[in-house]
C-alpha cells in the first residue's frame, strides 16, 4: 500500500512543479502526477519579468539563464503599421526587474518539474489522474500510469492540470467568459526575420480589427507565430486551422515581411474558448492553482506567471494547514481572494484590449502622470496593491472609455492594407 502523501498534485506544469518545489522544501511529502513524458510541446512560451523573484526562490535562475532567451520587453504595432509602441521592461513603474525570457515550453517545464524532483518530490510521468474520492481527512487519487491503475492517497489535493482543470471538471465549477470565446492558431517557424539588437528579445503583437498576431523569439532563429480571432469568425471562414494560419500570415505585411525565408517546421497546433474560471477554488481537501483555477486571456502572457504564482502561493497555504489544521479554512479562503483579485485585475485589462480604440492608446504612450511606465509596470506582472498604481490604472481605462468617442490619439484603421486613418471612430 502506498503511503499516505501530505500533498498529491494533478499536474507537472509551471504550476504543479513550482508548487511541489516549495512544498517538499518546508519538508513535506508531495507526489506529483502528470499524464505525459516530459518533454512535451505546450503553449505558453513568452514569460513575465515579475516572475523573476519567484525563479530565485525556486533556485532556477542559473538553469533557465543557460537555457533561454532573455525577454526585454514588447512591442504593440497596429496592422495597418501606423502605429508602433515599443515597451522596455526597464522603464515600468518601479521596475525591478529588466527581462523575463522567451521559453520553449517543452525545455522549460522539464527543467522546472526536474528541480522539484531534485529537491525531493516523487515525480510520477505517464500517469493519469483518472477518478477522485473525497474524504474527511484525505482524498484518494485513482491513476491509471501505462495501462496499470492504483490509488494513491494524500491529506490534501492540489489540482495543477491546466485548462483541463480535473477538479473543476469533477465539482461542476468551470464557467466560460461569454466576451472571450476566442480561436487561437500557432506554429514555430525557423529564419523569421527578427530586429537586430535588444527589440530583437521583444515578443511583438500586432493588433488587427478582428485579430491579433504574436512573434515570440525562442531561440536565435526558431519563432512562434500565433494568432487569435473569435470563434464565430474562425468558424465563418470555413477553413483549416493550418489554412487559415498561412493565408493569415500572407496578408498581415508586419509578418509577411519578414517571412522572406522563412518555413513552419512543427505542426500547426490550435486551441478554442479557453478563457474560463472556476466558481471556487478550495474545498476542505483541495485547491486548485495555475490554469486549473482559471485562463484568462493569451494577450499578455500572463499565463504562466499566474501559474507559478499561485502555485507558490498554494504551497504556503498547504503548508500553514499541515502545520496548523485550525488555520486551514482562513488560509484557504486568502489563497482564494488573492488569486481572484490577480484574475480580475487581468481579466478588466483583456475586456479592454478587445475594444477597437484600446490599440489607438496603447500604441500612443504618454509620460504625463507616469502613465506609460503604470502600464508597462502591469504587463511586467506588477500586481501590489498600491495606490499609486491603482489610481494611474484608473486614468489609463478612462482614456480608453473616452477614446471611443473623442480622439485623444489619431484613430487607426486597424487594416492591414490601408495605412491612412479613416479618420471614422472604429
Ligand atoms: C493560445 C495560447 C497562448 C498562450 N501564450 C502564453 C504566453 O505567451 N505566455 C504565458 O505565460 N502563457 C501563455 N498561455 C497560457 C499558458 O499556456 C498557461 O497559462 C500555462 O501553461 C499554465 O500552467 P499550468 O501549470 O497551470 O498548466 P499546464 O502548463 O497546462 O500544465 C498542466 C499539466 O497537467 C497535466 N494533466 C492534465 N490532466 C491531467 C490528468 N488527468 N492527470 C495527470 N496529469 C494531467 C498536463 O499533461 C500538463 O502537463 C497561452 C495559452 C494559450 C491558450
Amino acid at each position: 500500500m502506498d503511503p499516505l502523501y501530505d500533498v498529491a498534485i494533478i499536474g507537472g506544469g509551471p504550476s504543479g512543479s513550482t508548487a511541489a518545489t516549495f512544498l517538499v522544501r518546508q519538508g513535506h511529502k508531495v507526489i506529483v502526477l502528470e499524464r505525459e513524458q516530459f518533454p512535451r510541446f505546450h503553449i505558453g512560451e513568452s514569460l513575465l519579468p515579475h516572475s523573476m523573484d519567484a525563479f530565485e526562490r525556486l533556485g532556477v535562475v542559473e538553469k533557465l539563464d543557460a537555457r533561454f532567451l532573455p525577454k526585454y520587453g514588447a512591442e504593440i504595432t497596429t496592422s495597418c503599421g501606423t502605429n508602433s509602441a515599443k515597451i522596455f521592461f526597464k522603464d515600468g513603474l518601479c521596475a525591478k526587474h529588466d527581462r523575463a525570457y522567451q521559453v520553449t515550453r517543452s525545455e522549460f517545464d522539464k527543467v522546472l518539474l526536474d528541480h522539484a524532483a531534485e529537491n525531493g518530490a516523487a515525480v510520477l510521468e505517464k500517469t493519469s489522474v483518472e477518478s477522485l474520492d473525497f474524504g474527511p481527512d484525505e482524498v484518494g487519487i485513482n491513476i491509471k500510469t501505462e495501462g496499470e491503475t492504483r490509488k494513491v492517497r494524500a491529506r490534501y489535493l492540489l489540482d495543477c492540470s491546466g485548462r483541463g482543470s480535473v477538479v473543476g471538471q469533477y465539482f461542476k465549477l468551470k464557467q466560460n467568459y461569454a466576451n472571450l470565446k476566442k480561436f487561437s492558431v500557432f506554429a514555430h517557424y525557423e529564419n523569421v526575420g527578427r530586429d537586430e539588437g535588444i527589440t530583437g528579445s521583444f515578443i511583438r503583437l500586432i493588433r488587427g480589427r478582428d485579430r491579433w498576431f504574436w512573434m515570440i523569439p525562442l531561440t536565435p532563429t526558431k519563432m512562434s507565430i500565433g494568432i487569435v480571432l473569435d470563434i464565430v469568425d474562425f468558424k465563418a471562414m470555413k477553413k483549416a486551422p493550418e489554412q487559415m494560419l498561412d493565408d493569415a500570415i500572407r496578408e498581415q505585411p508586419q509578418i509577411w515581411s519578414r517571412m522572406t525565408n522563412a518555413t513552419r517546421v512543427t505542426e500547426v497546433h490550435s486551441a478554442s474558448d479557453y478563457s474560463y474560471r472556476n466558481t471556487s477554488l478550495l474545498g476542505d481537501r483541495w485547491l486548485l492553482a495555475g490554469d486549473a483555477a482559471g485562463f484568462i486571456d493569451p494577450i499578455f502572457s500572463t499565463g504562466v506567471f499566474l501559474g507559478i504564482r499561485s502555485g507558490e502561493q498554494a504551497a504556503h497555504a498547504l503548508h500553514a494547514a499541515l502545520k496548523n489544521p485550525l488555520t486551514r479554512t482562513a488560509e484557504f479562503r486568502k489563497y482564494e481572494k488573492n488569486v481572484n483579485r490577480v484574475m480580475d485585475l487581468y481579466l478588466r485589462f483583456v475586456s479592454n484590449w478587445y475594444k477597437p480604440q484600446f490599440a489607438e492608446v496603447i500604441t500612443n504612450p504618454t509620460h504625463r502622470l507616469k502613465l506609460a511606465a503604470t502600464v508597462n509596470a502591469v504587463l511586467a506582472g506588477n500586481l501590489s496593491n498600491s495606490f499609486s498604481l491603482w489610481w494611474r490604472m484608473e486614468v489609463f481605462y478612462l482614456v480608453v472609455f473616452l477614446q471611443r468617442f473623442f480622439p485623444l490619439c489619431p484613430r487607426v484603421s486597424l487594416d492591414p492594407r490601408q495605412t491612412v486613418p479613416s479618420g471614422v471612430a472604429n
